[in-house]
């Protein structure tokens, strides 16, 4: 029996993860197949918190897997495939192995959203992608595209200018959503041509199965065109990891988890933190926080169950 499981090791889950074992509850963190989170897939993270000249998101996330590590967190790369609620205890599936918790915290973030055309399976890694920094330097001086008109397309377009000979904003819109300091520098950028009004309709590859161009479509003229890219990077937001509890945790529509109070679910002794729940601010600072009060309510509600 454990006392604290906490599902997810991005900043929400691993900051959890730190305070739960600086309780000295030895949480047992279940960090999946991709450990990190959406931080260990970014560049340079300039607003959170104490860094005045930014720091690495994969740094950052380095310093607080060992920091949860100092003082007794463990970890493991299972994946939770089910979830059982279980009077004052809850069950979870891992990796085909049922462990039982008195307490849970369900950090288990978001995941990246595709656009649902024809043979994106078989070209994901193939010139399609949702990681500049992971994919970026494959792509040198060839021309490239980001989809998306908020902070992660700016993101993306941006580290993207070090590698590729020229990078295609492509957006539904007129006007960029991203924050206006992110917004400004990509307008004004050299090598980031906008393409307003415009979706991508068809990835067209080539004989060897590689992105070679994608058929636009400008979606207030009906025009269509082709434009040769070897990489197209989607940034259009993220899709909540909760498969694992549906039908078990509250959602709203769109999946993101729903908490009765705060960070705690309608279950005792589960809780809920970051983007998993977060469909407002999405930040690595606000995922932090909620993970801190998810890793309190518990330690709290252990406590309770001990009194009991
Ligand atoms: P986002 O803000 O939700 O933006 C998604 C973008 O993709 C929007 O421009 C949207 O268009 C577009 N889009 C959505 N679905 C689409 C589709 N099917 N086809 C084409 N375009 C589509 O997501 P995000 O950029 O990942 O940012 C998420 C949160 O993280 C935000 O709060 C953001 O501020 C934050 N963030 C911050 C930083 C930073 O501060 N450095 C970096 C990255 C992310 P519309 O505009 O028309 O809706």
């Amino acid at each position: 029996m454990e006392k604290v499981i906490i599902v997810g090791s991005g900043c929400a889950g691993l900051t959890a993860a730190i305070y739960a074992a600086r309780a000295n509850l030895s949480p047992l963190v279940l960090e999946g197949r991709q450990p990190g989170g959406q931080l260990s897939t970014t560049t340079l993270v300039e607003n959170f918190p104490g860094f005045p000249d930014g720091i690495d998101g994969p740094q950052l996330i380095m310093n607080m897997h060992a920091q949860a590590e100092k003082f007794g967190a463990r970890f493991s790369y299972a994946e939770v495939e089910a979830f059982e609620p279980n009077g004052d205890t809850v069950r979870i599936k891992a990796d085909d192995e049922w462990l039982e918790t008195r307490a849970l915290i369900v950090a288990s973030g978001a995941s990246a959203r595709y656009l649902g055309l024809e043979n994106e399976e078989k070209l994901i890694g193939h010139g399609l992608t949702s990681c500049a920094t992971c994919d970026g330097a494959f792509y040198r001086n060839v021309p490239v595209c980001v989809v998306g008109g908020g902070d992660s397309a700016a993101e993306e377009a941006l580290f993207l200018t070090r590698f590729a000979s020229k990078v295609y904003l492509i957006h539904r819109r007129d006007k960029l959503r991203a924050s206006k300091i992110m917004a400004d520098r990509v307008l004004a950028h050299e090598k980031i041509e906008p393409i307003w009004n415009t979706v991508i309709t068809q990835y067209i590859p080539d004989e060897k199965g590689e992105m070679s161009a994608v058929k636009l479509r400008n979606v207030n003229t009906h025009e269509e065109r082709l434009l040769d890219v070897a990489c197209v990077f989607v940034a259009i937001g993220h899709d909540p990891n909760t498969k694992a509890f549906a039908g078990k945790l509250e959602t709203d529509p769109d999946g993101y988890l729903l908490a009765k109070h705060l960070v705690e679910s309608k279950h005792p002794g589960v809780f809920i933190a970051g983007d998993v729940a977060d469909r407002v601010y999405k930040q690595a600072i606000t995922a932090a926080g909620s993970g801190c009060a998810a890793a309190i309510e518990a330690e709290r509600y252990l406590s309770s169950l001990e009194l009991k």
